[in-house]
């Protein structure tokens, strides 16, 4: 692998060692030529099933999606971007545990909204008030008051549909 800030050709591996549940292998390298040191990541190639859309399409299942859709929720959160790599992986992971070449992009959702109400409450409520589309305000209310006393007011205003 090429040296990123020479381009020298001969860069060595210095360490090595398992990230985001052992689904990754984390690489830490050094250029012989400059000396600086950089991070690769190499990942399984796994074929992932396809997604079905609420209008029946088929779609690829797209990582850089689905984390965007985790990350959002979680900005301003306590949880760090290696923590969400981890819930994304957990989540493929599962994805492929149903051993389904289509999944519906309900099931995927919901997993989603399990991954996050693990991890954030806030980020939890900020999906699914999105992903559930809340029909009116009770119902939304009602999902709040399970957790209600870990919510932060200000986190929420501005989150009612009316
Ligand atoms: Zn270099």
């Amino acid at each position: 692998m090429h040296c990123p800030f020479c381009a020298a050709i001969d860069t060595k591996v210095i360490d090595s060692r398992l990230a985001a549940e052992g689904s990754q292998v984390r690489r830490r390298r050094q250029c012989t030529e400059c000396g600086e040191r950089f991070t690769t990541f190499e990942v399984m190639e796994v074929v992932m099933p396809r997604i079905i859309k609420n209008n029946g399409l088929r779609e690829p299942y797209d990582y850089n999606k689905l984390r965007r859709s985790m990350a959002l929720p979680l900005q301003k959160r306590p949880v760090s971007i290696d923590e969400i790599d981890t819930i994304v992986h957990r989540i493929e992971q599962r994805l492929r545990q149903t051993g389904e070449r289509e999944v519906s992009s309900k099931v995927l959702g919901e997993i989603v909204m399990a991954e996050l109400k693990e991890i954030d409450d806030v980020a939890y409520v900020r999906f699914a008030s999105v992903y559930r589309d809340f029909q009116d305000i009770e119902a939304f209310k009602a999902e709040l008051e399970n957790f209600a006393p870990k919510v932060c007011h200000d986190d929420l205003q501005g989150k009612n549909h009316d």
